[in-house]
């Protein structure tokens, strides 16, 4: 999945996995377990969503890593597993499954980060220039400190649409959506817009309106650290314990995407396991 999410192609020669996923049992395998690399890139066929090329299965009952250092087979998710796992949110919810099944007693957050998968810890996702925390909006308040830099990243897809932000900020007044808040700096209001499914990787959300909230720094913060998300009812609620903090605020001319709210409850739902 970390192949998929980072653009590497779904097939890998043995040698390429015996070298990635070795170490990994080592470091995160049940102790005293004998599951050596050859194990899953063998036997992961029956789940029936990878694929082995390369060995006769017949003349294999036994899988040996000499025999595939030998003939270097390739492995990977079947075409249509690795299709569907292209959508992020089927990724997402497929990340979590795994944890909350497999991996209960391990540190998934030290072992999403080995393989390549770290921005799932938070809802903006990593950054281009390694950039962590809460992201800033400041062109269009004029604040007078800032990251501005981030602004001029060399990839475009970091460079956030400032006229969408300041759509939504202006249709709800700068108010929070959460808490009704309306701060004032520097004789204006003050609001930030956040993305609900982060535009970091490994989300890539888009830069539109109905991926948008307006909150104040506070809640920016705690919805982007996972510590609140909104319910299918439409309550924000608290990562852990559950209480609720009351309904969203909505606005008539800001449709949000349901898809996007549910992709950041299924990271809520994730880091909710991994910090258990
Ligand atoms: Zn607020």
């Amino acid at each position: 999945m970390s192949r998929i999410a980072t653009g590497k192609p779904r097939m890998a020669p043995w040698s390429c996995f015996r070298a990635e996923v070795g170490p990994l049992l080592v470091e995160f395998g049940l102790s005293g377990s004998k599951v050596t690399p050859e194990d899953p890139f063998w036997h992961l066929r029956e789940s029936g969503l990878w694929e082995v090329h390369g060995v006769q299965s017949d003349s294999t009952p036994t899988v040996q890593a000499g025999a595939f250092d030998e003939v270097q087979p390739v492995a990977g998710l079947t075409h249509a597993a690795a299709e569907l796992l292209q959508n992020p949110l089927t990724r997402l919810e497929a990340v979590a499954r795994l944890c909350s099944t497999y991996l209960r007693g391990v540190d998934q957050r030290a072992l999403l980060s080995r393989v390549g998968l770290a921005g799932y810890a938070t809802a903006d996702g990593l950054l281009d220039d390694g950039e962590e925390g809460p992201t800033q909006e400041v062109a269009d308040e004029g604040r007078a400190t800032g990251p501005t830099a981030r602004r001029d990243a060399t990839s475009s897809r970091l460079i956030r649409d400032a006229a969408v932000a300041k759509r939504v900020k202006e249709l709800h007044g700068h108010a929070c959506q959460v808490c009704g808040t309306r701060l004032q700096y520097k004789h204006r209001p003050y609001s930030e817009a956040a993305h609900i499914r982060g535009l970091g990787s490994p989300h890539d959300g888009p830069d539109e309106l109905q991926n948008l909230l307006c909150l104040c720094p506070n809640h920016h913060v705690l919805f982007d650290g996972l510590e609140i998300y909104i319910d299918v009812e439409g309550i924000v609620r608290r990562t852990h314990g559950g209480d609720a903090l009351g309904q969203l605020r909505r606005h008539v001319g800001h449709q949000v995407d349901e898809t996007y709210l549910r992709y950041h409850r299924t990271l809520c739902g994730l880091n909710g396991l991994t910090t258990e």
